[in-house]
């Protein structure tokens, strides 16, 4: 029997030469062009519904259609001539990352120097966020319900924001600290202006900011209390290396993985109905309404019954979800060459060595682990075989290193088949993560396959 050289790995960029790697780095480009406009979960919504009518997808479309989940998220799903009660094929990813947001009540003055107050959202390692430009991004509902949307920072001209830091004459202190202890949440405040209002003399640089903001946007200092303004790492997407091999940006972990498994979906010749989500919150815990813990997914199973004209009722909805098989596409971590001790080199992804799957995440003694039965792995890997897809088994890094999670159990709840695959990241979290343009693809095509078989 031919061996597909799962753990015999081998660099991939071998297998695409001339021709197949311009279309290694076509797509790529697409991909870059996706995150640099994807800086919040609501943009890359946005950008891939747009995305998808281009490709005559609609909200009452017959066989392709999506369905959009309060602004954060949404469902493309393409109808198969299988009958959807004997299961579906779903690929679910997720569409926010780690980011600081702004308070309820964040303006503030202090030391002639107007701030935003914030609390970070998700696993962020707080010094990456300072002394680096910051953009604004979000959307303000006044009391009235006038939605403002907010975009500052990455157009022509556009000024940016940041979180001072302290300079290192004066650091004593700070460097006997632990890292842990080093940076605190609630000294990332962000530098939002310095002018005074003129003939004010208390708080003369905040009401400064709020007539600017009130002249600009039409908005009142409480209006804040209804927004989401998320800060996220200013700047572009760019080619990393001489050889252009590896995509450099903010927010590969999780948009990567919605860009691959969506575009996958329009690409596919799908014999199943296919279904690709792109969930919220997966940074926070998979919680709220818009999280994969949320029963989102079950409006979406009724939705593809009624469509298809079967009668939505419970038990045919619950068989639909025990026959379907699942992939929870998101990144893991690259084998650092920087700090080899936390991975453990057999059972490590290695960046450009291909697409990832992972059988169990979790941390100490797979705590919070899906775990996909073996059952479900030889199906995956035979797939992934047939499809002439490049692979690595691996997991996040050394036993009791750490670990995390992903949306998998949530999905598994359903009773569904599930499994992780995705590509591997360096710099993971951080506001410029690492993806190699061989991985990416390599993804797509799993992804491809996996809807097709
Ligand atoms: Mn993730
Ligand atoms: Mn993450």
């Amino acid at each position: 029997m031919k061996k597909d050289l799962v753990f015999e790995k081998t660099n991939l960029w071998t297998k695409y030469e001339g021709k197949d790697r311009d279309k290694v780095f076509d797509y790529a480009s697409d991909y870059m062009e996706f995150l640099k406009n994807s800086k919040t979960e609501r943009l890359t919504l946005k950008y891939l519904k747009n995305l998808s009518i281009k490709k005559d997808f609609s909200e009452d479309g017959r066989k392709k259609f999506f369905i959009v989940n309060k602004n954060k998220n949404i469902a493309f799903i393409k109808i198969g001539k299988i009958s959807p009660l004997e299961g579906i094929k779903l690929i679910g990813s997720h569409s926010d990352s780690p980011r600081i947001d702004l308070k309820q009540n964040p303006l503030y003055e202090k030391d002639g120097i107007a701030h935003f107050k914030t609390h970070y959202y998700g696993g962020i390692k707080k010094y990456h966020y300072l002394s680096r430009p910051l953009s604004l991004y979000g959307v303000i509902f006044t009391k009235d319900n006038r939605e403002i949307e907010i975009m500052i920072g990455d157009n022509d001209n556009d000024p940016v924001f940041t979180i001072n830091d302290l300079l290192p004459h004066l650091s004593r202190t700070q460097y006997e600290k632990s890292l842990k202890d080093a940076f605190e949440g609630e000294k990332l405040n962000i530098i939002v202006g310095s002018i005074p209002l003129k003939d004010e003399k208390e708080n003369s640089v905040k009401k400064m900011i709020l007539k600017i903001l009130n002249e600009k946007y039409g908005i009142i200092e409480e209006d804040f209390v209804s927004a989401e303004l998320e800060i996220v790492p200013q700047g572009s997407v760019f080619d990393i290396g001489f050889d252009r091999s590896l995509v450099g940006g903010y927010g590969h972990d999780d948009r990567v993985c919605a860009f691959s498994s969506t575009t996958a979906l329009f690409e596919s010749n799908n014999k199943h109905t296919v279904c690709s989500i792109l969930f919220d919150k997966e940074e926070v815990g998979s919680t709220g309404a818009t999280g994969a813990r949320s029963l989102f997914l079950e409006d979406i199973i009724i939705e593809i019954l009624k469509r298809e004209k079967i009668e939505p009722t419970y038990e045919n909805l619950r068989k639909v979800l025990k026959n379907s098989d699942f992939i929870s596409a998101d990144v893991s971590a690259g084998i650092d060459p920087d700090f080899p001790e936390v991975h453990e080199q057999q059972n490590g992804a290695k960046i450009g060595y291909g697409t990832v799957v992972t059988k169990f995440t979790g941390s100490a003694g797979k705590s919070g682990a899906n775990d996909a039965n073996a059952e479900y792995v030889s199906k995956i890997r035979k797939i992934l075989s047939e499809n002439n897809v490049s692979w690595q088994a691996a997991e996040l890094g050394k036993v009791d290193a750490g670990g995390g999670g992903t949306i998998a159990a949530f999905l598994a709840f359903f009773n569904s088949n599930v499994i992780d695959c995705g590509p591997a990241v360096l710099s993971m979290h951080s506001p410029f993560e690492i993806v190699s343009k061989v991985d990416l693809y390599e993804t797509f095509k799993a992804y491809k396959a996996f809807f097709e078989n």
